[in-house]
């Protein structure tokens, strides 16, 4: 047998992974390989005659495990940003495999029998303030992993952790085929009637992509939003967002449904062994939240006057309708499309006005001019390393020199802060959405290899024809500066574990640096300086800008509504009791949407942004199940935050930049977020800036 790239010492650039050769039978030796290895140290940790000390266990289990840490990286990015169908059915094959070797660790009655005596000693250790929080961490992360339960429970935790990873692949690849399969072709002029240029350049790729000419529309969310927006047929609109909305259903055979209400069943049955009523009550227990009423308290302070805003959007989108002579009933297709009218109406903001301005290279350079001028971070491309894809691109983060500290770390050893991977446009091979993940995290405790971090953001931009500038819509631009924000927190990282590294937070504190770094982007001195009309390379007038930041709150009623919904909707699916679901035929998921959606009131002509059948969130990974709520609950750390920036009257304020590096980016979980956020602002967090930017007052 050939050798295996993935086994040998990675002498790539960086330590990144041999992209280049890696192929998808490499992997299932590699994993075996690496959870051998884990399980060798991890035994050896376990039977050592001496005294469990934090340098013999703490510490010597967090060295452990890094082969398998490395290439388990790489395999789950490849899965979400460079599938194949070798992958898929590697990935069936190894996530169970995978899923039993963590609970081999977590059920290791020897390992946690000594995190154990050194938790219950803590006091008497003498650690340094990471090291107890490191225990700390260790010891939460075993208990709700099951290391207390006994006899039956211990063995049906197993069972039902297994279950639910395999389920979770199995729901991401139903969804995955059913956005890959769709294509909705644009025969004729009248087909592409409202169309802007930048639509059709992004559709003809699409077809394209589908190995013909002309123009077609996939549903990638941004095809899918701009297409709504201008379409001018509203037949076609509502077939393209009624195949939306049906994605994880359209194939009997791979209907996501079922597998959904598994999994609710499972967690609930998992929440019960942990002696907690709901799963909602047990995920709920290890977040800044605690407890489900605090979160249903911040969903019900916007839920009403969010409905009320959306109820006059509404009113004023009939009114659209009824100008320009139309059928004044707005169903859920024609909201983009009257929402355009009424933004061209009352702030004269026209979407393919602003495209030109906001080409992705540009916002590139504007990100990371903001991240210089906030961090003293630099970052540089490097063109020749390998990759897994040639729309990848790759940057060196190095610290500018004196006068900021993010450079401490880096100074100290010469190495960059870390490597930035740009992996920016959609494929049918990439799963939808936006997301920042990490192929090696910040630590300095590592083994063997470089500690600094590589971080990779993924988008799904619709890219431009050949040569062609790729061109955002506003929307794209904050979601470009969402998940650089989540990188930097993985790259400004400044911790001794890489347990406790970057965005290995609580779920409920992660969407903090994404959401905030939105702010910059819509700066009036960030927007001047870098959002350059593609053809005439004029800069941004100040009266469009102005236009703008007028238009700042319009649709605000539509967006809370739709995202508060899901947070309800997942609120109270994981908040039924096993004994519940237990009663009748088991729980109907359609028909549980539904009956939310009237409970709650949720306005027909809005709905939920992501119908259960396909909600990744909550059901592809265990992340965001019962959390939701948390862009919200960041929301409001977020608008407190950046008040802070607002109030100094400088957003690029050097010593307010300084407190939130130290204290929030480069901190990870190292200190107890509300801890870590009192100590940036020098009080709790109030939730009136979040209400008041999203125009709910
Ligand atoms: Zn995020």
């Amino acid at each position: 047998m050939d050798a295996n790239p993935l086994l040998e010492h990675w002498t790539t650039p960086y330590g990144l992974p041999p992209f280049d050769q890696v192929q998808p039978d490499h992997f299932k030796p590699a994993l075996e390989a690496g959870m051998d290895e884990h399980r060798r140290e991890i035994e050896a940790i376990a039977g050592a005659e001496a005294e469990p000390s934090f340098e013999n266990t703490v510490a010597a289990f967090h060295r452990s495990g890094e082969t398998l840490a490395a290439v388990a990286r790489l395999f789950h990015n490849l899965s979400a940003s460079e599938t194949s169908d070798e992958l898929q059915a590697v990935e069936r094959e190894v996530v169970p495999a995978l899923a039993a070797h963590r609970n081999w660790v977590t059920l290791h009655e020897g390992f946690f029998r000594r995190l154990e005596t050194l938790f219950r000693r803590r006091d008497l250790l003498e650690l340094g303030p990471e090291q107890r929080r490191l225990l700390e961490r260790l010891h939460t992360d075993f208990v709700r992993a099951g290391a207390e339960l006994q006899g039956d429970a211990r063995k049906r935790f197993a069972e039902i952790t297994e279950e639910l990873a395999s389920l979770y692949t199995e729901f991401s690849q139903a969804v995955l085929a059913d956005e890959a399969e769709y294509a909705l072709f644009l025969e004729s002029e009248e087909d592409r009637a409202g169309l802007p240029d930048f639509v059709l350049y992004a559709a003809s790729s699409v077809a394209e992509q589908k190995g013909r000419s002309g123009y077609a529309i996939n549903l990638s969310p941004s095809l899918v939003d701009p297409f709504l927006t201008y379409s001018e047929r509203r037949d076609l609109r509502e077939k393209v967002w009624r195949a939306y909305k049906a994605r994880g259903e359209t194939h009997p055979d791979r209907d996501t449904k079922p597998i959904a209400a598994r999994i609710v069943g499972l967690r609930a049955e998992l929440a019960r062994l942990m002696g907690f009523e709901t799963f909602a009550d047990f995920a709920l227990a290890d977040r800044m939240a605690q407890t489900p009423s605090a979160v249903a308290d911040l969903l019900e302070k916007v839920w009403e006057p969010a409905k009320s805003r959306a109820a006059e959007e509404q009113a004023d989108l009939e009114a659209a309708a009824r100008r320009a002579g139309a059928d004044d009933t707005v169903e859920p297709w024609d909201w983009h499309y009257w929402a355009e009218g009424v933004r061209l109406a009352h702030y004269g903001l026209d979407e393919s006005e602003l495209k030109p301005y906001f080409s992705l290279d540009r916002m590139m350079d504007a990100m990371f001019d903001c991240a210089r001028r906030l961090y003293g971070v630099t970052f540089a491309e490097v063109p020749d390393v390998p990759r897994y894809h040639p729309d990848v691109r790759v940057f060196e983060v190095r610290a500018e020199g004196s006068g900021h500290s993010s450079g401490g770390r880096a100074e100290a050893s010469g190495e960059p802060l870390g490597v930035f991977i740009a992996d920016n446009f959609a494929r049918p091979t990439k799963r939808g959405g936006a997301w920042m993940s990490v192929y090696r995290l910040q630590s300095h405790n590592r083994a063997r290899g470089p500690g600094y971090p590589i971080a990779a953001t993924n988008n799904n931009f619709a890219k431009a024809a050949d040569g062609k500038p790729t061109l955002l819509s506003f929307e794209n631009v904050r979601t470009l500066f969402h998940e650089f924000g989540h990188a930097l927190h993985a790259l400004l990282s400044d911790v001794t574990y890489g347990y406790l590294a970057g965005t290995n937070v609580l779920r409920d504190f992660v969407e903090l640096p994404s959401q905030i770094h939105e702010n910059w982007a819509m700066q009036p001195e960030v927007l001047t300086k870098h959002a350059v009309h593609v053809d005439t390379g004029e800069p941004m007038s100040d009266e469009l800008i102005e236009r703008i930041r007028r238009a700042e709150q319009f649709n605000q009623g539509f967006r809370t509504v739709e995202y508060t919904a899901c947070a309800l909707v997942d609120l109270a699916l994981h908040g039924k009791s096993r004994a519940e679901l237990d009663e009748g035929d088991g729980l109907d998921i359609a028909a549980f949407e539904a009956e939310e959606c009237r409970r709650l009131g949720v306005p027909p002509a809005i709905g939920l942004r992501h119908r259960l059948p396909h909600f990744r969130h909550l059901f592809a990974g265990n992340g965001y199940a019962a959390g939701y709520y948390v862009y919200m609950w960041a929301e409001v750390l977020e608008a407190d935050a950046f008040e802070a920036f607002r109030e100094s009257g400088n957003v690029f304020d050097p010593e307010l930049a300084e407190r939130f590096r130290a204290n929030i980016l480069s901190a990870g979980n190292a200190v107890d977020p509300a801890h870590a956020y009192r100590r940036f602002r020098g009080r709790a967090p109030e939730v009136e800036p979040m209400i008041r930017k999203r125009g709910l007052v």
